[in-house]
């Protein structure tokens, strides 16, 4: 019997961990905007500042996106250990949107010869890219019950842990009868 039967507020916990992370990115890059808006009212006069103060402020954005990513995938192992999968999505719509967020800071070298900058930035996006494409093609059938695990606000707990819809009457993981199983019913608490 999965112990989380006995914790139905467990579930609800989860997902404020997983929300920790993701609002304190959404402030911090906030706050990078306000900066940002500030600084080109106030220093516009001043000569360069805000080109040195948008590249410091784009790797601040950098920093924010990497610490979310440690974070969120910390809280992702406590609450979906069986999926290493869905910490390496995290991590690779991270690192896409890092090499995004350096594409656009450095854009004044775009002015090397041959296009180089383009092209250096076009096969280091090509990475994550496939990185993710891999992942979503080997998983793809797994991802729907991460995402349903995720999500789902009333599910029915089999006892080998997998996490079923509401209307399911097998498990979809073991196969498991799962009409009967009155007990493994439960409510799961929204946040
Ligand atoms: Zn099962």
């Amino acid at each position: 019997m999965a112990t989380f039967i006995m914790f139905p507020n467990k579930k609800g916990n989860m997902k404020k961990g997983l929300l920790k992370p993701l609002i304190n990115a959404i402030f911090a890059l906030l706050l990078i905007a306000l900066i940002k808006i500030v600084a080109a009212v106030m220093l516009k006069h001043v000569n360069d500042a805000n080109f040195y103060l948008e590249i410091v402020l784009s790797l601040a954005v950098v920093i924010v996106l990497l610490k979310f990513m440690q974070e969120f995938n910390r809280q992702l192992e406590i609450s979906s250990p069986a999926y290493p999968q869905a910490r390496s999505i995290v991590k690779g719509i991270i690192f896409l949107l890092v090499i995004l967020t350096l594409y656009g800071t450095f854009g004044f070298l775009s002015v090397l010869p041959y296009g180089i900058y383009h092209i250096f930035f076009f096969i280091v996006t090509l990475i994550p890219v496939y990185y993710l494409w891999s992942i979503f093609y080997k998983n793809s059938d797994m991802l729907t019950g991460i995402l349903r695990n995720v999500f789902s606000e009333e599910i029915i707990a089999c006892s080998c842990g997998w996490k079923n819809d509401i209307a399911s009457r097998f498990c979809n993981k073991c196969g498991l009868k799962l009409s009967n199983a009155q007990n493994n019913r439960q409510k799961n608490n929204m946040l």
